[in-house]
C-alpha cells in the first residue's frame, strides 16, 4: 500500500536522477521521475549522461566535498562489480593527488613511459559502459517500484498545481500508470544542464564545458588512458564492451555548440593517434594515416558545470498556500558518474532530513 506522505518527484533522468531515484526508493520513498530525455532516447546535447566516456578519475583536488562524493560512488561501483561480473575493472591514469585515491597508484619508471611522455602513472580504477549502465540503471528503478513520465517543465513549481501542469505520458509509453499526485513532500532536482532555464531555479552559475569525442571502432583495445599534453590538450580512451572506445577530447567552457568541428575532429585524431597508436589496426600502425580510424561516431556533450561546484542543498518553494521542500543534485560537470552514488546518498539524506523537520 503506497502512502501518500512518503510521495517524492525527482526531476532529471540522467545519471544523477535515476542513482538518486533508486537510492530513494530503497529508503521507503515513493518515487516518481519526470524528465524530458531518458535513456536510450535520440542524443541530445540537452542529456550530458549520454555522451560520457565514462572513467572514474578522480576530481579529488577540486575539494572535500567532491572527495568524499567520488570515494563513497567507487565504493558502490566496486559493489556492483561483484553483482556484475561483465563489468571488469581497467587502469592506467595519472596525477598527484590520485595517489592518495587509488591504493595502488603507482609512478611509472623512465623505461616504461612512452617515447613522448616526461611523466607517467599507472593505477586500478573503473570504466563505465555508459549505453549498457544507464539502461540498467533505468530498469532497476522501474523493477523496484518507480514510476516515470516525459514532460517537459518550464519550472518546478508547473508539476505541483493542477493550474499550470504541462502535458505527461508515462514513461515507457506502454506501461499503465495513474497520473501522479500534485503533493509530493519534496522535489528532488537533478535538471544538470537544465537548471540554468529551468523556473525556480534559474541557476546563472551553471554553464556547459563542451566536450567534442569520436567513437572508434577498435576492439583490441583493453587499456584506458590519459595523455596531457605540454599545450593543454588531454587525448583519451575509453573502451567500452562493445569493441567500441571513445578518443577524448575537449574541454571548453561556455561553449555551447552542439555540432562537431572539422579542425577538432582533425586535432583529436592527430592527437590521438600519436599518444594511443593501438588504435589503429596493428597493420596500419607504422603509417600512423588518421584516415584509417575507424571512426563510428562524431559526438559533442555539455558538461553540467557549475562555478562553485555541486549544488547539493535544500531550497523552499512556494506553491500557493504551500511550501514545498526542493532538494537541488545537480552541476556535477565532467564528474557525473564517479560522483553519481555519493551525492544520491547525500540527496536521500537531505530528504530524510526534510521528514525528519515535518515530524518534529
Ligand atoms: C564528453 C563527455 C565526457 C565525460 N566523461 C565523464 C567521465 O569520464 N566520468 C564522469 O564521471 N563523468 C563524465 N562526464 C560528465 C557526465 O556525463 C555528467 O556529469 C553527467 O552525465 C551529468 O548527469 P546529470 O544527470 O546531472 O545531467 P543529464 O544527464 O544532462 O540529465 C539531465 C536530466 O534532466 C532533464 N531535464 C532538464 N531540464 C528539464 C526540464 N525543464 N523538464 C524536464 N526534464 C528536464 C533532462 O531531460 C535529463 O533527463 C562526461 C561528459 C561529457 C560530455
Amino acid at each position: 500500500m503506497q502512502r501518500n506522505d512518503l510521495d517524492v518527484f525527482v526531476v532529471g533522468a540522467g545519471v544523477i536522477g535515476l542513482s538518486t531515484a533508486i537510492l530513494a526508493l530503497d529508503a521507503g520513498f515513493n518515487v516518481t521521475i519526470f524528465a524530458e530525455i531518458f535513456p536510450a532516447d535520440e542524443k541530445s546535447t540537452k542529456y550530458a549522461s549520454c555522451w560520457a566516456g565514462a572513467d572514474h578519475i578522480s576530481f579529488a583536488a577540486t575539494g572535500a566535498l567532491m572527495h568524499r562524493l567520488e570515494q563513497e560512488t567507487f565504493g558502490a561501483f566496486m559493489g556492483l562489480l561483484k553483482e556484475d561480473p561483465l563489468l571488469q575493472p581497467n587502469d592506467q591514469k595519472t596525477n598527484e593527488h590520485l595517489s592518495k585515491f587509488y591504493s595502488d597508484f603507482r609512478t611509472l619508471d623512465a623505461n616504461e613511459l612512452p617515447k613522448t611522455a616526461v611523466h607517467g602513472a599507472t593505477f586500478s580504477t573503473l570504466c563505465i559502459d555508459v549505453p549498457r549502465y544507464l539502461p540498467y540503471l533505468m530498469l532497476r528503478f522501474l523493477a523496484s517500484g518507480g514510476r516515470a513520465f516525459r514532460t517537459t517543465l518550464p519550472s518546478l513549481s508547473a508539476l505541483l498545481s493542477d493550474r499550470n501542469r504541462p502535458a505527461f505520458e508515462a514513461f515507457p509509453v506502454n506501461s499503465s500508470s495513474s497520473p501522479p499526485t500534485l503533493h509530493p513532500i519534496a522535489v528532488i532536482n537533478c535538471t544538470g544542464i537544465g537548471a540554468l532555464s529551468i523556473g525556480d531555479v534559474l541557476d546563472t552559475d551553471v554553464y556547459p564545458t563542451r566536450g567534442e569525442v569520436l567513437i572508434i571502432r577498435a576492439p583490441w583495445v583493453q587499456r584506458d588512458s590519459t595523455f596531457r599534453w605540454k599545450d593543454g590538450h588531454v587525448s583519451y580512451m575509453i573502451p567500452r564492451q562493445s569493441g567500441d572506445v571513445i578518443l577524448g577530447g575537449t574541454f571548453q567552457p561556455d561553449d555551447w555548440h552542439p555540432k562537431s568541428r572539422p579542425e577538432t575532429v582533425k586535432l583529436i585524431k592527430g592527437r590521438g593517434i600519436q599518444a594511443f597508436p593501438e588504435l589503429l589496426h596493428q597493420a596500419k600502425r607504422e603509417t600512423r594515416n588518421i584516415d584509417d580510424l575507424d571512426v563510428v561516431e562524431e559526438c559533442v556533450g555539455l558538461r553540467p558545470t557549475r562555478k562553485g561546484g555541486v549544488r547539493l542543498e535544500i531550497q523552499s518553494l512556494a506553491v500557493g498556500e504551500r511550501i514545498i521542500p526542493i532538494v537541488h543534485n545537480y552541476g556535477h560537470g565532467g564528474a557525473g558518474y564517479q560522483s553519481s552514488w555519493g551525492s544520491a546518498t547525500q540527496a536521500v539524506e537531505l530528504l530524510k532530513s526534510v521528514l525528519r523537520s515535518d515530524s518534529a
